[in-house]
């Protein structure tokens, strides 16, 4: 693969404050560039127009057969995963952000493309639970599938290069940004 810029993978549980952080960077620094997954999870009202590229199960399996992904994973019973010309098109254009789980990240540090991996984690279990019944866009039964998944992936948190703990969203924010600026030229 041809990735002429850096690229950045940041993983956290969701309800962490991925998402938030990342919009924040992007709003001080429009270079970055965020790819956009492909998933077979449902569509939720919250999603923006590029947030995924919705295929379904047999759209995703052929993608796979045909080693069009640089990393997927089953992640709370659907399918997410990064495809290899999302990833080129996107680095053509500047600093690539990837927001993926921890069993993509570690494809991708096996893969050997080179990149920084940012954990991203919520101040406390209590704290994450409270920020995923708020967003109210998952059903009882998901979000005891996302805590429980949530407490598995805080122990990947040292195999990255750098750990933000998401207390405040501007702090952390600037947290990022210092991180993310110090790759790049
Ligand atoms: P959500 O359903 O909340 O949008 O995402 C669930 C989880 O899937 C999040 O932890 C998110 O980071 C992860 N995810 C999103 N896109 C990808 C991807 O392309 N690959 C992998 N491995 N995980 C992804």
């Amino acid at each position: 693969m041809n990735l002429p810029n850096p690229i950045f993978i940041i993983s956290g549980a969701s309800g962490a404050g991925k998402g938030t952080l990342i919009k924040g960077v992007m709003e001080n620094h429009p270079e970055f560039q965020l790819t956009t997954s492909a998933t077979t999870r449902p569509r939720r009202p919250s999603d923006g127009p590029n947030d995924y590229y919705f295929l379904t199960d047999e759209e995703f399996q052929k993608r796979i057969d045909d080693g069009e992904f640089v990393e997927w994973a089953q992640y709370a019973g659907n399918k997410y995963g990064t495809l290899k010309s999302e990833l080129e098109s996107k680095s053509k254009l500047g600093p690539v952000l990837l927001e993926i789980e921890i069993q993509g990240a570690a494809q991708i540090k096996k893969s050997g493309v080179a990149h920084t991996s940012i954990f991203v984690a919520p101040p406390s279990m209590d704290e994450l639970e409270r920020r995923l019944r708020e967003r109210k866009s998952d059903s009882e039964e998901a979000i005891s599938k996302r805590l429980a998944t949530a407490k598995e992936e805080m122990r990947a948190a040292p195999l990255y290069d750098h750990v933000i703990i998401n207390d405040t969203i501007p702090e952390a924010v600037g947290e990022l940004e210092k991180i993310v600026s110090s790759y790049v030229r």
